[in-house]
């Protein structure tokens, strides 16, 4: 969720986070595990909390988008960056959890409260993302530090620790940049913003969002998994497949409401100024105020314009 999208990141933290995180001794990595528990670590300005999701899985949460962290013998992965100024406290909150270092980063798509704390991370380990976010970053003037260093098109499956890690892309969906990360063995779906639990999503057309693309995508990720699916969304609360499907089904409604609203003679002016009550029930309660962002889109792709 940006309104700004990429954010160029100032590199002068990078050398500091490095070498405390790397001097610190074993004791204090044990002593930082048990005075943290499960309470907030504050980072340099941004304070995260931490949720374990699976045997190997855990969410960090705070201001931005939800962070991903799959923990194994060979290393931790880490889901998308944050903020600049959360990316200290992402890397104190996986020491808090294990002494395994950082091995892989994954970006799920290229909002700036998604990679925001690439440039620092990055110190870490290397950044995997869609080639469209390498990009749209590059395009956009981010700093090389912060750009993605291995990208791809389509699937990439990789193995650590015993663990599958699948990466997915379907196409154009809450931008065309989106990654959702599947942990077969874990049976958890990482979504980044496909997912805003309860809440309307972001629908960035500017990136290439497109409410068709993000159903589609949707239904085959909900195939992925079942009954007992964890579901990290990108924003709100650890979820489940039923929420997924929740988003699908509010952005067929808001295609759906343009379609019969166009065909009942409505102007594009009254279309776009339809509200979350005009969907029916089911999405009355969801957080957020961005149905017209929604609505625009799906116009957009309906009727054109
Ligand atoms: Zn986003």
């Amino acid at each position: 969720m940006s309104r700004n999208g990429i954010t160029n990141q100032p590199a002068i933290s990078r050398p500091m986070t490095r070498s405390l995180t790397r001097s610190l001794p074993i004791a204090g990595l044990i002593l930082l595990a048990l005075v943290s528990g499960s309470l907030p670590v504050r980072g340099q300005a941004q304070t995260l909390e931490r949720q374990q999701v699976s045997d190997h899985v855990w969410m960090f949460s705070g201001r931005g988008g939800n962070v991903g962290a799959v923990v194994t013998d060979e290393g931790v992965i880490v889901i998308d960056t944050q903020y600049s100024d959360s990316a200290a406290g992402i890397i104190e909150q996986v020491r808090a959890i294990t002494d395994q270092p950082i091995r892989y980063i994954i970006n799920t798509h290229v909002h700036g409260d998604h990679v925001g704390g690439n440039a620092i991370l990055q110190a870490e380990a290397d950044i995997i993302a869609h080639r469209k976010t390498f990009e749209r970053m590059s395009a956009s003037g981010a700093d090389v530090a912060a750009l993605p260093r291995i990208v791809f098109d389509g699937e990439m499956t990789f193995r650590l620790g015993g663990n599958e890690i699948h990466l997915l892309q379907g196409g154009r969906a809450h931008t065309d940049t989106d990654v959702a990360v599947w942990l077969p063995g874990d049976n958890v779906l990482i979504t980044g913003d496909l997912l805003f639990n309860r809440m309307t999503p972001y629908v960035d057309t500017g990136r290439g969002a497109h409410t068709a693309g993000w159903i589609s995508f949707i239904d085959t990720l909900v195939r992925l998994g079942n009954g007992e699916t964890k579901v990290v969304p990108g924003h709100g609360e650890l979820g489940n497949l039923n929420d997924l499907s929740a988003m699908g089904r509010y952005l067929q409604a808001v295609r759906d409401i343009v379609q019969s609203a166009h065909a009942a003679g409505k102007s594009k002016e009254d279309i776009l100024a339809l509200t979350l009550s005009d969907l029916g029930d089911e999405f009355a309660e969801w957080e957020g105020n961005r149905i017209g962002m929604a609505l625009a889109a799906a116009y957009a792709e309906l009727i054109g314009g």
